[in-house]
């Protein structure tokens, strides 16, 4: 299919992504959505999907009513639709129901730290917080550092492997970065962490929607040993989020929520835990969410994810080629185009503050961006070069602005024409600073 029937084809099977938006002078456009890293819209396919099962929606597991059955079949099936979309192992992995990557890293470092609270766990400098703070209550954490790029150092991360010979239990880290785009060489990181016997959790959150991801055989010293995503960044936006691991990891220790549903016995002397995954999966299920995910994942292979990541790619290389082409614009990667990544990037434009920025293309264009730290503070802190000093600054004097970015972000059913609307825009706001500061200068 060429490039353009792709794009139509692939905008056709989203939902909202010809909605008419007000801008500040009352004009009616499409909304531009250039914020799918934060959340995708639905599929029709997952909307249809959930509206076809409702009626035959029910409680599962324990309930004997033909429709709590099927319900049941739906759910466990999943689990075997997510491991073969990311070749996890059919009897040695489980597959864990959660409600977003953000729980599935709590849920897990919960777990491990039951073990043995003396281990090291390797995170890094380019992590979401959400695989940054579960870890640092639980066990001493060091960061893999990045280089001037912003990459991950792989000297360092090798460095501190050594450092911490035998006492490293896991090395967690981003399969794609949400501020930079850089995809990680997650094969080579986990030879890496396996040599000196430490496993790894790869966070998929932005890697599994873009990209195809292997988790490889238990046997291979590049097998993935935990995987974590969210499906509301998959086109299936209802509350569900998966961690994937070894059984016997979840059969031992204690869940982090505890309640019905998870056990097989308690008397008030005992509790008799049941086994993985149901014991890490207590309360009344998101059955709806799982019906939701399969299909996202469905569609996705549908599509084929090398088409995916290949239409993707070429967007946001036209996007970073445009946007390099733009003066006063500071772009926060090496933006080679050859480079694997995924499709976003942020940038500063000198002289706009980075919120005011983001709302003059939402009010004057309809374009939906977002700015700040995007939840991946030191990464962004870093990539500012902000010091300590600058940073106990900030942290103490709240009503000074925190620097921060401009991110664009794109999903599979975003276009061409709208990265020229965007780039016209920000060309316009480039030769016309003092207008839009002086119009917006009520923004903070
Ligand atoms: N990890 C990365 C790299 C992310 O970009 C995000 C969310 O943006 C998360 C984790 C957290 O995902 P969730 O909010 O679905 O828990």
């Amino acid at each position: 299919m060429k490039d353009i029937e792709l794009s139509a084809y692939l905008r056709r099977l989203v939902i909202g992504a010809n909605t008419k938006i007000p801008l500040a002078n009352g004009e009616y456009v499409n909304e531009i959505n250039f914020d799918n890293a934060a959340t995708t819209p639905p599929f029709f396919s997952v909307m249809k999907e959930i509206t076809d099962f409702a009626p035959w929606y029910s409680s599962i597991h324990r309930g004997s009513g033909y429709k709590s059955k099927l319900s049941s079949n739906l759910y466990e099936h999943g689990r075997e639709v997510i491991k073969k979309f990311v070749n996890a192992d059919h009897t040695r992995d489980v597959v864990i129901y959660t409600k977003n990557t953000t729980e599935s890293i709590n849920i897990l470092s919960y777990r491990l730290s039951q073990e043995n609270k003396q281990h090291v766990v390797l995170s890094t400098d380019m992590e979401h917080l959400a695989n940054d703070l579960p870890w640092r209550d639980k066990f001493q954490v060091e960061y893999v550092g990045i280089d001037e790029y912003g990459k991950l150092s792989l000297n360092d991360l090798e460095n501190k492997l050594l450092k911490y010979k035998g006492k490293v239990k896991l090395v967690t880290v981003t399969g794609a970065s949400n501020v930079t785009g850089y995809i990680n060489p997650i094969s080579k990181i986990a030879k890496l962490a396996h040599q000196y016997g430490a496993q790894i959790l790869v966070d998929g959150a932005q890697l599994v929607p873009h990209d195809s991801i292997d988790m490889k055989a238990y046997d291979s010293p590049e097998h993935i040993d935990y995987l974590v995503f969210s499906a509301h960044k998959m086109y299936a936006p209802f509350g569900i989020g998966v961690l994937i691991g070894p059984k016997d990891i979840f059969e031992k220790g204690e869940p982090a929520y505890q309640g019905g549903g998870g056990v097989r016995l308690v008397s008030h002397q005992f509790i008799e835990w049941d086994s993985p995954p149901a014991k890490d999966e207590t309360g009344t299920p998101n059955v709806i969410g799982v019906a939701a995910l399969i299909t996202g994942i469905e569609t996705l292979n549908s599509i084929g994810m090398n088409v995916i990541h290949e239409y993707e790619s070429n967007l946001i290389n036209y996007a970073i080629e445009g946007l390099s082409e733009i003066p006063n614009i500071k772009l926060y990667c090496h933006c080679e185009k050859n480079e694997k990544r995924v499709s976003l990037i942020s940038f500063t434009m000198q002289g706009i503050d980075y919120n005011v920025l983001a709302e003059i293309l939402s009010l004057e264009a309809g374009i939906a961006v977002r700015s700040g730290l995007f939840c991946a503070h030191p990464y962004v802190e870093k990539l500012l070069n902000l010091s300590s000093e600058d940073l106990e600054y900030f942290h103490h004097n709240h009503d000074v602005p925190v620097p921060g970015l401009v991110r664009i972000s794109l999903g599979l059913y975003n276009n061409y024409n709208e990265i020229d609307i965007l780039l016209q825009f920000l060309d316009r706001i480039v030769r016309n600073k003092n207008y839009y500061k002086q119009k917006y200068k009520n923004i903070k």
